[in-house]
């Protein structure tokens, strides 16, 4: 094995939109910055396509707004339908309150090739793909990571760590840290259409109790469809193409001719970590917390985890603030709940829970006819929908 080779003030472990935004972030204000990624590119599965203003802050603050906003649609809303597909409820978030739409399409991946492309600004930043961290040794001085490859081992030193490894997060499991919360037993499907003709903006949301769906626009004429998946249902089934289209063809028969980009079956899962740093490693993104999907809040809640870590780092650092390091989840947790409430509550809305019974379904049917008919609760229900600020 490799001697320890290079010293760094922070080591970031994982290339998603938490690591990247990081990388970024440290860039910006010279901070030595090691990111590593385990796989050879950013990714191309089907992920988060709604981005709020608070994000969109976050871009600018490292310099990224201009870029990023070329391949959004911006200020995007939703339309909610019942099972008679009228219209009983709408989102527009067609204000700029802190200087940037409050709600837009993009693509994750797309964000993550510009982010990437970001990092090429920064000389104090090294970009390391096909690099899996299989270990972290701490003592309280730093940090040691041993670093695998294709052609074998290697070390790093490093002040501090970010973990942002996901919502699977081998370091979070290292470290003993437990997940809170719930698994969500429905699973969904997710299909992104591309060559769409349909001009309509906003998310089409289906509250039909028969299969839950929405579909949202996307830049440069893509499209996602999110279905969820009923009882007895195969996953394999879902995902053929056929059976894709044939799904489609409920909502629409142009898009169901579409070319099909991805297709996959997901869970849905809320939990929040019960710490977010051990020692000199901190947690951030999807290793800290997952949200369900349904409020589009994961992608968005990282760029806030990034924004309160980068301070954190920098008092702890230059002023020798070691207090904050703790601290680091109190001030991100506030928003975490707000947004992991929000969530939980738009997929008890959606999900459908045969296991409930009449009286556990009367009651969803309850909580939709209210919000259709209350100003009050749909105000509530936007207020939530947009960046939570921080
Ligand atoms: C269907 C779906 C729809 C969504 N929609 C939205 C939405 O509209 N809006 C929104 O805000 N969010 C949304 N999300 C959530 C969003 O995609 C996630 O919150 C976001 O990807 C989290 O980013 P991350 O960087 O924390 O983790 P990840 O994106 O999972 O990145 C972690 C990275 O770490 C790497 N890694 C792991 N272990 C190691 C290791 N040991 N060494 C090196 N690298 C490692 C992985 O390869 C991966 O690239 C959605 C998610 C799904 C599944």
């Amino acid at each position: 094995m490799n001697e320890i080779s290079n010293d760094f003030d922070v080591l970031v472990v994982g290339a998603g939109p938490t690591g990247l935004t990081v990388g970024n972030i440290l860039g910006m204000h010279d901070v030595r910055t090691l990111l590593v990624e385990r796989n050879a590119a950013t990714v191309s599965e089907p992920r988060a396509v709604s981005i709020d203003d608070e994000s969109l802050r976050t871009m600018q603050y490292i310099d990224l707004a201009g870029e990023v906003c070329k391949s959004i649609i911006a200020g995007y809303g939703s339309h909610y339908f019942s099972s008679r597909r009228s219209c009983f409820a709408k989102v527009i978030p067609d204000v700029a309150d802190y200087g940037y739409p409050r709600r837009s399409a993009f693509r994750q991946p797309v964000l993550e090739r510009q982010l990437r492309a970001g990092l090429q600004r920064f000389s104090s930043v090294e970009t390391r793909f096909s690099t899996k961290v299989a270990e972290l040794c701490q003592n309280g001085q730093g940090v040691v990571g041993t670093l695998t490859t294709a052609s074998g081992l290697s070390k790093v030193r490093a002040r501090y760590v970010v973990a942002a490894d996901g919502a699977r997060s081998g370091i979070r499991e290292a470290l003993g840290i437990r997940m809170g919360g719930s698994t969500f037993d429905q699973q969904w499907l997710i299909v992104d259409l591309a060559g769409s003709t349909d001009r309509f903006r906003h998310t089409r949301v289906y509250c039909d109790p028969s299969r839950p769906a929405l579909a949202l626009p996307g830049p440069d004429g893509t499209r996602r469809y999110e279905l969820m998946m009923l009882p007895g249902e195969k996953a394999e089934e879902l995902v053929a193409e056929e059976r894709v289209r044939e799904l489609l063809s409920h909502f629409s028969a142009d898009d169901a001719r579409l070319q099909i980009v991805r297709k996959v079956v997901y869970h849905f899962h809320a939990r929040i970590a019960d710490r977010w740093s051990g020692g000199l490693i901190l947690l951030a993104g999807d290793a800290a917390h997952i949200v369900p999907p349904t409020g589009a809040k994961g992608l968005n809640l990282a760029a806030s985890d990034v924004h309160a870590l980068y301070h954190v780092l920098c008092k702890t650092y230059h002023e020798g603030r070691s207090d904050l390091l703790e601290r680091y989840s109190e001030i991100c947790l506030r928003r975490v709940w707000k947004a992991e409430r929000f969530s939980w509550w738009m997929t008890r809305l959606l999900h459908r829970f045969p296991e409930e019974g009449a009286f556990g379904q009367r009651m969803q049917q309850a909580e939709l006819e209210y919000l259709a008919g209350s100003r009050a609760a749909q105000a509530a229900l936007a207020e939530n929908y947009v960046g939570l600020p921080y």
